[in-house]
């Protein structure tokens, strides 16, 4: 493969448990180069043996900026913070480079502000809250049983050090189902009572939605239907964080010939 097709991907988060397992697919894909790693944390130390795949001679930096210039990178793949994402994709749009973000936490008014970004920087970008293909699906599912079935709560399900909740792709899930249901939901009894503040969990539009936080989970969600004497129940399980790494891949080869800033991994399918 020559030197042109070779895409130049740094990471932001290099350290963190996403970054890491990212350093390591770029690492190991056909025609992608691991041009710079960034972090926070483990600055200095070596971005592979961090990663588990040996020495690779690429130190992790603390300045993204500077990281991004002196590597030619063409794409970020950001796994951060929800506090540092808005800052890094910015920082790569101004330096022409293509975001690829799995960051949540991000609030619509954020992605306001990087469609404008990315209008003025010409270089297309991409924002995705879940980028394995079976939760995907399951958003797509839910999609479908919404339109029959409008009565539903979900549950997502998620590691004892996740930052946000709910988790971006319950609140993406919880979206698309409010945009596609035909009926409304039932109202709720008048005179119910929330013994605890939050028993009930977060309300986007009629939608319950409730989040574990747990040793021992990765990343799971289930949606749950209700209707006349039955439940419908569509369940995904991210049991390992390599089950993310195909949609990352697939976004970094695709996102410069976007033609602007594309949220979610189911507009690249
Ligand atoms: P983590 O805490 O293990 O890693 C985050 C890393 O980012 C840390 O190493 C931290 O030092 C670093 N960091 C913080 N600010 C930074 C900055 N300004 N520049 C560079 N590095 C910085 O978290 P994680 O479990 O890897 O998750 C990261 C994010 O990815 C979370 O928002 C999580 O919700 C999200 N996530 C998304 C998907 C998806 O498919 N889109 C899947 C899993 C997790």
């Amino acid at each position: 493969m020559s030197e042109e097709t070779v895409i130049r991907v740094a990471v932001a988060g290099a350290a963190g448990r996403m970054g890491r397992e990212v350093v390591r697919a770029v690492h190991e894909a056909e025609g992608l180069s691991l041009v710079a790693a960034v972090d926070r944390a483990e600055v200095g130390r070596d971005a592979g043996e961090i990663a588990g795949v040996g020495t690779l001679s690429l130190p992790i930096e603390s300045g993204l900026k500077e990281a991004l210039l002196r590597s030619q990178a063409e794409v970020l793949v950001d796994f951060t913070v929800p506090a540092s994402a808005l800052g890094n994709i910015q920082t790569a749009l101004e330096a022409k480079v293509s975001p690829v973000v799995g960051t949540t936490g991000l609030t619509a008014e954020d992605l306001n502000r990087v469609r404008a970004w990315v209008a003025a920087g010409g270089v297309g970008a991409l924002i995705a809250p879940n980028f394995a293909i079976g939760a995907v699906l399951m958003m797509l599912f839910a999609e479908q049983a919404a339109k029959y079935l409008p009565d539903v709560e979900i549950i997502e399900l998620h590691h004892e050090n996740k930052l946000d909740s709910p988790s971006g792709t319950a609140l993406m899930t919880a979206q698309k189902i409010a945009a596609a249901r035909a009926g409304s939901p039932r109202p709720e009894p008048a005179n119910a009572v929330e013994k605890i503040p939050g028993g009930r969990g977060a309300n986007y539009e009629g939608i319950h939605l409730h989040s574990v936080r747990l040793p021992g989970f990765v990343a799971h969600q289930e949606v749950i239907f209700g209707g006349l004497g039955q439940t419908l129940t569509i369940r995904h399980d991210s049991t390992d964080r390599r089950s993310f790494m195909p949609g990352v891949l697939l976004a970094v080869r695709r996102v410069r010939a976007l033609p602007g800033l594309v949220v979610g991994l189911e507009n690249l399918l």
